[in-house]
């Protein structure tokens, strides 16, 4: 193999593209909800499943250590793709989703101590939130007592440090925001709000669902205690997902997942909780899915993060021009620091009929309210249209969505 693949060759390894919708050429742009899979991933799942299945860590026969080497290796190789170190730790979960899941319950549910966060203690999220970094610290803050403060972005959708720093105080136990708003596009100061919510002394959690395929956010300088990611949109497969977090604030969530290999001993009343990170993986993992999100990282840094990220930074900085060239259509943040997502509204049409008249044109695109109810309430946006890119997108597929949006138009109104 050579040391880098270039976009080209790897945009030719997705089998899943080369076809036709309608008769047109699929030009799939619904990357922020699910990026496609690449033949080496598919291989590596294949190879797993074919040679290698048996259940992990119980089993002293060839195949169970197999797997178990394949599970351990895929973690090693995930820690190093984040930037984590020695004082990190990696748990396989689901999803993004299940991974704030695990960090706001656990923060926020008794052990065999106190909860970290108690009555009268405050969170902070972020109001550029998807709803997997929202409610589950809403229900955080019922259970706690605590309270829920929000981080509101400006008109234009933008989070600004001043703010935050007026939220923060001797109560805040958390702040929780997300590397890029995947209703928007926004791509927040992130590092520098991190930093000082941890300056006030705050756990901090990074939402990096929608940056993981093209700008994967490094640990090692990050003031960020949790962060959050999706093997399905980084080209990984579903169902599988990571919380990477230092090993002392991750030694402090209380486990949702309760059962086998989550303990060190249990007696018929009580039980002793493992060691990280089995402690907050109960349950059969998803051990074909963790080698297949493995793999995609390694896709990921065979074609290089910079050339990704700058590719897909093109494509939208073309789509926003062409896009606002035309009548009536307002992008959201368009001036967003380089993102993957462009989404947009239009006067007179409304976005499920914009995606219609796009999909008979072969052209996928996602609409509604992206899971972002809230921030779009705020900016007084109903639901958008949205199109987001991956490697494999080109400049002549942004032509033809720039073109198919025109045409839709003339048709809607
Ligand atoms: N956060 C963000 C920013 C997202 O875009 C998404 C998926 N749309 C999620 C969280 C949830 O990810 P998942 O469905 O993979 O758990």
């Amino acid at each position: 193999m050579p040391d880098s693949l270039p976009l080209a060759v790897a945009a030719d390894a997705f089998p899943v593209l080369a076809q036709t919708v309608h008769g047109h050429p699929l030009a799939y742009l619904d990357n922020a909800a699910t990026t496609q899979v690449p033949r080496p991933v598919l291989a590596a799942m294949r190879r797993f499943e074919e040679f290698e299945r048996a259940n992990i860590h119980r089993g002293v026969h060839t195949l169970s250590q197999r797997a178990t080497d394949a599970f351990e290796q895929a973690r090693t190789t995930l820690k190093r793709f984040v930037g984590a170190d020695a004082r990190h730790e990696l748990v396989f979960s689901s999803g993004t989703t299940e991974a704030l899941n695990l960090v706001a319950s656990g923060l926020s549910t008794r052990g065999p101590g106190r909860a970290v966060i108690e009555p009268g203690d405050e969170i902070i999220v972020s109001g550029l939130e998807h709803h997997a970094n929202l409610v589950p610290w809403q229900a955080a803050a019922r259970r706690s007592g605590a309270t829920l403060r929000i981080l509101r972005p400006d008109a234009r959708g933008h989070l600004h440090k001043h703010e935050l720093k007026a939220l923060l105080n001797a109560r805040t136990r958390v702040f929780a925001v997300t590397a890029c708003a995947n209703a928007t596009g926004e791509r927040p100061p992130y590092e520098a709000l991190l930093a000082l919510a941890a300056d006030a002394g705050a756990l901090t959690v990074l939402d990096a669902a929608q940056v993981a395929a093209h700008a994967v956010p490094d640990l090692s300088t990050l003031a960020c205690d949790f962060m959050a990611f999706s093997g399905h949109k980084m080209y990984g497969p579903m169902g599988i997902g990571a919380l990477v977090g230092r090993r002392a604030v991750l030694e402090r969530l209380v486990p949702v997942r309760l059962g086998g290999d989550m303990v060190d001993w249990v007696s018929y009343t009580d039980a002793g909780l493992a060691a990280l990170p089995s402690r907050l993986e109960g349950g059969t993992p998803n051990v074909a899915g963790a080698v297949g999100l493995a793999a995609a990282a390694q896709f990921i840094d065979h074609v290089g993060r910079a050339a990704i990220d700058r590719h897909i930074g093109a494509l939208r900085a073309r789509a926003v021009a062409g896009l606002t060239a035309l009548d009536g259509i307002t992008v959201l943040s368009p001036e967003a620091a380089p993102s993957a997502i462009v989404s947009f509204v239009a006067e007179g049409a409304h976005p499920h009929d914009i995606g219609t008249l796009l999909d008979e044109r072969g052209i996928a695109v996602r609409t509604g309210h992206h899971c972002a109810q809230p921030l779009l309430d705020h900016l007084g946006r109903g639901p958008t249209t949205r199109a987001s890119f991956a490697l494999y997108n080109t400049p002549g597929e942004v032509d033809r969505l720039v073109a198919g949006v025109a045409r839709a138009l003339e048709v809607l109104r």
